[in-house]
């Protein structure tokens, strides 16, 4: 079962603890609770945004810049964080799991193996 953290608007598995806060003091989620999908720089924003929209999942978006970083290391930094109702958290996290996992960027995990699937096939 997952709860919710209010605090964070993290979902969390019962036995875990919320990932933002460490707090254990999640509440069962409600359908139009606001739930953290993910977060990602402001290159893939557009996408993940347009992703959302095509599939009509109402999402929030919300930067994550903070001033001093701004001055330090200049607009491409900045990342925004993209949050869910509870009622669509699923169906957009599975969009933007296979989004990113065809884009490659966010998480470059096992890329390799597609390469072992290749097949030379020649009459
Ligand atoms: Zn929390």
């Amino acid at each position: 079962m997952l709860l919710y953290c209010p605090d964070c608007k993290r979902l969390y598995a019962e036995e875990e603890r919320c990932p933002a806060c460490g707090k254990r003091k999640g509440r069962e989620p409600q359908a139009e609770d606001p739930c953290f999908l993910m977060s990602v720089g402001v290159i893939w924003s557009e996408m993940a945004a347009d992703l959302l929209k095509q599939n009509e999942i109402p999402f929030e978006q919300k930067s994550n810049q903070g001033a001093a970083m701004a001055m330090l290391t200049g607009l491409l930094s900045e990342t925004f964080d993209y949050y869910v109702p509870f009622a669509r958290y699923s169906e957009a996290k599975e969009l933007t799991d296979a989004f990113f996992a065809q884009n490659g960027e966010q998480e470059a995990e096992e890329t390799e193996s597609e390469e072992a699937e290749k097949e030379t096939e020649e009459e």
